[in-house]
């Protein structure tokens, strides 16, 4: 990440919505409305939360092909 253009004020720490980044609602806390949460729960159901990222890492995530000349048959 190389978003570093906060300036440095004094600012009130206010929750931010893990979903959109939006300012929180303290109705939705700590999302900013229900639909954020909704789909932040969604993530959570669907396969141990991911967390997107722009940059990939260096490591390749090779699927299990059976790919070779040893076919196993089950
Ligand atoms: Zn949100």
């Amino acid at each position: 990440m190389t978003d570093r253009n906060v300036p440095l004020r004094a600012v009130r720490i206010e929750p931010k919505c893990p979903t959109c980044g939006k300012p929180a609602d303290p109705k939705y806390k700590p999302f900013c409305r229900k639909r954020c949460a909704d789909i932040d729960l969604g993530r959570w159901l669907k396969e141990g939360y991911r967390i997107e990222t722009d940059e990939v890492p260096g490591e390749d995530d090779a699927e299990n092909r059976g790919d070779g000349p040893s076919g196993q048959r089950g």
